[in-house]
């Protein structure tokens, strides 16, 4: 039996709404608003300008520097506008404006179909690289930076098909329907990062998910002499966070302020390994994404394959529109998600999902003081002190936060504020003590 995590929730999973929704191809939107910010890292700079004709897949913005990623355009038609707008994490970011034309052409150069047999790992990293591939799983990361992980001597690789956020369904659906395509990933990403051992960590309330996968692992892994365990896990929140997964499936604990890398392991996102297989087997850059379109304010919830840069709007609008006026609007799942004001945001690379959530699905309410219950505590799947998060950001005590409470450590999985009676905003408290901590750094 495996072991689990320490703390934990287990909220309403609300997955039913789309769990049995195939992912549908959304048509051609008639305008993309493409950030230059989709990426940890720096922000890409436009290589096109105002009035550039463009096809799908043309590259529009390079990269700037090694922890930075490309931009390609998702539509063919010209660019109408290189501006700052809407960004469902940054508020405004600078984005490339095209409109389409019509057509659905991919630009020149790239092959739809590649002999991959004489590709080394080097070339696989440059091709994930020039064709803009981040982590899918939310986090963004640049793909390629992961993949290249230095002196340091790996010996796993460990696939998140854990999907815990209720309500998204995107990762399920991907190894519903595309288990070959994440198994030829997975087999792509263990050739670069030279390693035999994999996982692939399912939560235990996606079976047919587990299946799917064995099968496709038994006929594209086994011949390379991989050894590949596709794991049910316990379904508890957050058994997606890289560090509870690493704990769980090799019992190695990732170090406080470490890496997965410090413990020879590296966690891709089912979704991440499938842009990667598109990528080297096809030539094809990062120019759409499932996303799971989903809540009780939503006419019909969906998981659609979008363009990056198609609106919330329009998003919507393809599963019939709203219901009612939604009490909260998030991009991504609602425990790790971000909250949206507007649906005039574009779907970004790390858009997993988009909810509109009525008052009777929202965890909120008047905030009272902290009346030292200790759920938080006993909630915290990393043994952090959450409301300490909380009464620190009030007095701007930022660097208290670091030094005494480890915060670095959090990762923002909302357990805390999910539990507290007194309804605490301790997951803003700790992004804004992080937010403090970088300026202050900056600052030096
Ligand atoms: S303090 Fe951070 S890691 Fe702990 S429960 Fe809260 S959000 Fe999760
Ligand atoms: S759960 Fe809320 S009320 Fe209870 S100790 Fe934590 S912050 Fe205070």
């Amino acid at each position: 039996m495996l072991k689990t995590f320490r703390g934990g929730i287990h909220p309403k999973d609300s997955k039913t709404l789309t769990s049995n929704c195939p992912i549908e191809i959304a048509p051609i939107p008639q305008k993309v608003i493409i950030p230059l910010r989709q990426h940890i890292g720096a922000m890409a700079t436009p290589v096109v300008k105002r009035g550039d004709i463009v096809k799908k897949g043309q590259l529009i913005a390079q990269n700037q520097g090694f922890v930075s990623s490309n931009i390609h355009t998702s539509i063919c038609g010209i660019v109408v506008d290189i501006c700052d707008y809407n960004h469902g994490t940054f508020g405004k970011c600078l984005s490339v404006i095209i409109e389409s034309n019509g057509e659905d052409e991919w630009c020149e150069g790239i092959p739809l179909e590649r002999d991959m047999s004489a590709l080394s790992g080097k070339d696989i990293v440059k091709i994930v690289q020039s064709l803009g591939i981040v982590g899918l799983g939310g986090a963004t990361f640049p793909t390629h930076v992961k993949l290249q992980p230095g002196e340091v001597k790996l010996d796993t690789l460990i696939l998140n098909g854990s999907e815990c956020e209720p309500y998204l369904t995107a990762d399920y659906r991907i190894m519903l329907e595309w288990a070959e395509k994440v198994a030829e990933g997975m087999k792509l990403t263990m050739k670069i990062l030279n390693v035999k051992k994999g996982y692939i960590g399912i939560e235990d309330n996606k079976p047919e998910a587990v299946v799917e996968m064995k099968e496709a692992i038994e006929n594209i892994c086994k011949a390379d002499g991989l050894n590949i365990e596709v794991v049910a896990l316990p379904t508890k929140y957050p058994q997606g966070a890289e560090k509870m997964l690493i704990k769980v499936l090799t019992g190695r604990e990732v170090p406080s302020g470490g890496l997965p890398t410090d413990v020879k392991v590296v966690v891709q996102n089912v979704g991440t390994v499938v842009a990667i297989y598109d990528a080297v087997a096809k030539g094809i850059p990062l120019v759409e994404r499932v996303v799971t379109i989903s809540g009780g304010a939503i006419k019909e919830p969906k998981n659609m394959l979008l363009r990056v840069g198609t609106t919330f709007a329009d998003a919507v609008n393809y599963c019939g529109g709203l219901t009612s006026e939604p009490k909260k609007i998030v991009m991504g799942g609602p425990m790790m998600g971000f909250a949206q004001y507007t649906l005039d945001i574009p779907i970004a690379k790390g858009t997993s999902g988009i909810l509109a959530l009525t008052e009777k699905e929202v965890n909120s309410g008047t905030v009272y003081p902290c009346i030292r219950c200790g759920r938080c505590l006993e909630a915290c799947p990393m043994g952090l002190v959450p409301s300490m998060f909380a009464n620190l950001a009030d007095k701007d005590a930022f660097l208290e936060a670091k030094e005494d409470y480890n915060l670095l450590d959090c990762v923002e999985c909302g357990s805390c504020s999910y539990v507290c009676p007194s309804k605490r905003k301790i997951v803003q408290a700790v992004r804004y003590n992080k937010l403090q901590c970088v300026s202050a750094a900056n600052k030096k």
